[in-house]
């Protein structure tokens, strides 16, 4: 069966140019992929669009909700209907190479919600699943918002167990070549730190990249530009990897969870 692939990162960073990119660089291949878009606000063309179930604008009038009650509802009641989804997905997964889901702008609505959860286990449990955590390599470089993107990777991989990786993306406006090393050397995270002078949270930040050090040796992370579409290969290779991993690691642990 064909991997599933839930793209998940904060606001802005490039999760909807990213799917489209890589929907398009499959294009390309003559191999394209099958689409699902879990983002209630954003319309842009897929297979399976959330909004062809649940209408955003009339959620936000009907219960009287601001935009982001809105969007975990919509996912909420979406949800109640994601069997559908996955038989459709399945149905496909011998003629595609991929499925690939985009989720809503604010990262919290998928990973925090209980419908976020189920989801992802209802992919989980059917065919093999892989996380990509997309970072936008031009905030990144402060290293407060680097941190806050490297706790958010490392308690998504936590929570769910599944095969991941991590997407350095916007790679044309700043190389993120910084990162990877801030993740190999504590010294240089260090060093960016006394520059930023962030007082108590940098405190903090010191501490918890020590604590981060064993969750970014096991990484995977590749260099990417939804813009310019470099890196699309190598993101391809990666989701290789991740699925073998989920043949090996995942599927006895599941059974074992299940147990
Ligand atoms: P999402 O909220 O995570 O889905 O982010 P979007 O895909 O909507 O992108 C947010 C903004 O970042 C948009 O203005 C995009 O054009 C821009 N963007 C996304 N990826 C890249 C990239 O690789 N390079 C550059 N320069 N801009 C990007
Ligand atoms: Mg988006």
């Amino acid at each position: 069966l064909a991997p599933s692939v839930i793209v998940l990162g904060m606001a802005g960073s490039g999760k909807t140019s990213f799917v489209q990119r890589l929907t398009a660089h499959l294009h390309a291949k003559k191999t394209p992929p099958y689409v699902v878009n879990l983002d209630p606000a954003v319309p842009y063309p897929v297979n399976i669009d959330i909004r062809d179930t649940v209408k955003y604008k009339q959620v936000m009038t009907e219960y009287g909700l601001g935009p982001n009650g809105a969007i975990l509802t919509s996912l909420n009641l979406f949800c109640t209907r994601f069997d559908k989804v996955i038989e459709l997905v399945r149905a496909r997964s011998s003629t595609v190479p991929l499925t690939i889901i985009d989720t809503p702008g604010q990262i919290e609505a998928f990973t925090w919600s209980a419908s976020g959860t189920i989801i992802t286990e209802a992919l989980a449990s059917s065919h093999p699943t892989v996380v990509i955590y997309v970072c936008d390599s031009a905030r990144a470089t402060s290293p407060a918002t680097f941190m806050s993107n490297m706790l958010y990777a490392c308690s998504i991989l936590y929570r769910t167990k599944l095969p991941f990786f991590v997407v350095f993306n916007k790679a044309d406006i700043v190389r993120p070549t910084f990162a990877q090393r801030w993740m190999t050397d504590f010294e240089r995270f260090d060093e960016a730190l006394e520059d930023s002078r962030g007082g108590y949270s940098n405190d903090l930040a010191r501490s918890l990249s020590l604590v981060l050090d064993e969750f970014y040796c096991g990484l995977k992370t590749v260099i990417c530009s939804a813009l310019t579409g470099e890196g699309m290969d190598e993101v391809l290779t990666a989701i290789d990897e991740c699925k073998q991993q989920y043949r090996d690691q995942y599927i006895p642990l599941y059974a074992e969870m299940r147990a």
